[in-house]
């Protein structure tokens, strides 16, 4: 898949959210498929507010993507390590930083 296809998966799963029709998932099928290994599509950086966790705005599941997060998206010397990190392994589609506020933000200029 391509960065950009990530980002659609990422704007599509989020509708699926707001209208209320998340993606049934079997979370220990899920659980067990990447028992063995992880190949999340992307890395999102976003906020630690309570009421926006990413797997459940943007409808993913287990290890679909690494989630980084610290509160106001202020990257530190820490998160920056992680990101890094993510960034060594393998899998990893698209780079781009989308917290849940700048996503919701670019919805309404894309
Ligand atoms: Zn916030």
């Amino acid at each position: 898949m391509t960065p950009d296809g990530v980002i659609q998966q990422m704007k599509d799963g989020n509708e699926r959210f707001r209208s209320g029709k998340p993606r049934h998932r079997d979370l220990m099928r899920e659980v067990k498929a990447t028992a063995k290994g992880q190949y999340p599509a992307a890395i999102v950086f976003s906020c630690v507010d309570s009421r926006a966790p990413p797997e459940l705005i943007l409808d993913f599941g287990i290890g679909d993507i690494f989630s980084g997060r610290v509160a106001g998206n202020v990257a530190d010397e820490d998160i920056m390590g992680s990101i890094g990190v993510c960034l060594q392994s393998g899998g990893l589609e698209s780079r781009a930083g989308h917290g849940p506020h700048r996503l919701r933000r670019h919805q309404g200029r894309d």
